[in-house]
């Protein structure tokens, strides 16, 4: 049984999916118009975890992020690097995709463009008019919050605070009713990227985008919706007004919101000099680093990020590294023989470390005492599961650990592993063993062997003067 905290109720509840063994999943995707920042990091890798928790116990995961392609912040940038929109948006929709595959985040199942959903976004704010929820004045289309009456239950906002909060700062517009009245379309300004609207030619404002697509390829009703803590309000809460006002029913069961990250103890912010985007990390320490670090907090805990902190986190992974390659020279220096006593009992840990990295898991995906519990498999496996052990001993760990070790994904080959941990010597005795599996005519071997060097960023070539290796 899985419990996941849920925003909405405050509290951790029991995960029930719509559809049996199927998880209906949104998560709110970035405007792109620079590279990921270190602190959108954090729910690419936390979500992606969470989907890959739910696939490893056979749910069929319908994983949907946005990528908001069309945005003041775009057209900004366009007009101050004198490109067009497309060619900014499609730049860092390519770059952004490269930093998931780089975090081993699984592409979604769909990743929907704003720009090419406009019938549905146009089509919602048709039904929330009609509905008597939105209205239009000049050519803008404002939601109607006070129509609307559970507006502020995700966030735990009352309205009439709300207003009260932001009268004394806020002018109020001649055109809006409230001042909590957001904007569903905006009409154009000149040379601004533009769609035809009943009310004008004009762009969605961005909550509407979030509903429209979550209903496109989810339907009215979705398992989880998902996102970053600073998205609750208003843009989270905002998606709950247009989508349960639109769709007259249940807009998303549960709602998952991770911390945010601080850099040294401070907030990120441009205007502190602070600000780390992801690429420069990742180059910096590993891509699989910064995944390990970010899965080494529960995500509802804020999370301090530093040089210091990454440098733990590479030797922490390193360890984890070591054991599968030690794991991996001990499966092919085992004994081919029944387990001994001593391995019959030392196995009968086993199943209870999987168990608790599951009871982990399913506590709202507790990823802190997950990684705890494979450091113990860790431990296990570098004192019993070494050459000269039963293979079929050996076997059970080693099916263990990758088991565990890739529904958390960590690992992996990232673009910047390129040092290498086998040291020369550990490199000639599989050279060797290569060797002596071709020479017994046991070619499948000696390619797994090739195969598994190069995994390892270790390249072999055949010369006459015998087996050279490089590394790369
Ligand atoms: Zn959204």
């Amino acid at each position: 049984m899985i419990k996941i905290y849920n925003t909405l109720s405050k509290q951790k509840e029991e995960f029930n999916s719509l559809e049996q063994n199927k998880v209906r999943m949104y998560v709110c995707g970035p405007t792109v118009y620079n590279l990921i920042h270190i602190g959108n990091a954090r729910p690419y890798i936390i979500f992606d975890t969470v989907r890959r928790y739910f696939e490893s116990i056979g749910y069929d995961v319908n994983y949907v992020q946005n990528f908001t392609d069309v945005d003041d912040k775009i057209i900004k940038k366009a007009n101050e690097e004198g490109k067009t929109t497309d060619e900014i948006v499609d730049y860092y929709i390519k770059e952004t995709l490269k930093d998931a595959n780089n975090l081993n985040v699984n592409p979604a199942t769909h990743h929907p463009r704003v720009t090419e959903e406009m019938d549905g976004i146009i089509k919602m704010i048709e039904i929330l008019i009609a509905k008597g929820l939105a209205y239009e004045v000049n050519g803008t289309v404002y939601y109607h919050t006070s129509e609307f009456p559970e507006y502020g239950k995700l966030s735990k906002k009352v309205l009439e605070e709300l207003e009260a909060g932001r009268s004394d700062r806020i002018e109020m517009t001649d055109d809006k009713k409230s001042h909590m009245d957001f904007v569903l379309w905006k009409p154009k300004k000149e040379g601004e990227p533009f769609w035809k609207s009943p009310w004008s030619d004009g762009r969605p404002g961005w909550h509407i985008e979030c509903s429209a697509m979550a209903k496109k390829y989810l339907g009215d009703t979705i398992d989880i919706h998902a996102g970053g803590e600073d998205l609750v309000f208003p843009h989270h809460e905002n998606e709950v007004a247009q989508s349960e006002g639109a769709n007259e029913a249940p807009f998303s069961n549960y709602w998952m919101h991770n911390s945010f990250l601080n850099i040294d103890n401070k907030k990120m912010s441009k205007s502190l000099g602070n600000f780390k985007t992801l690429r420069a990390v990742g180059e910096a320490f590993g891509y699989d680093t910064v995944r390990f670090f970010m899965l080494s907090a529960h995500y509802r805990s804020p999370l301090n990020f530093s040089g210091e902190l990454m440098e733990a986190a590479k030797n922490g992974l390193e360890r984890i590294k070591n054991a599968k390659i030690n794991l991996e020279f001990a499966m092919t220096h085992t004994k081919v023989s029944d387990m001994t006593i001593e391995e019959l009992k030392l196995a009968q840990e086993l199943p209870s470390l999987e168990s608790r990295f599951h009871e982990a898991m399913q506590d709202d995906f507790n990823t802190a005492d997950a990684l705890s519990i494979i450091f113990e498999l860790v431990k296990f496996a570098n004192s019993y599961a070494k050459e000269g052990a039963t293979e079929s001993f050996v076997k059970q760990v080693y099916e263990l650990f990758m088991k565990l070790t890739d529904i958390l994904g960590i690992l992996y080959t990232s673009q910047n592993t390129s040092e290498v941990s086998l040291t020369d010597e550990e490199i000639q005795a599989y050279i060797e063993k290569r060797t002596a599996a071709k020479k017994a005519k046991d070619f499948k071997e000696a390619d797994r062997i090739r195969e598994f060097l190069n995994d390892q960023g270790v390249i072999i070539e055949d010369t006459r003067e015998g087996v050279r290796f490089k590394r790369v």
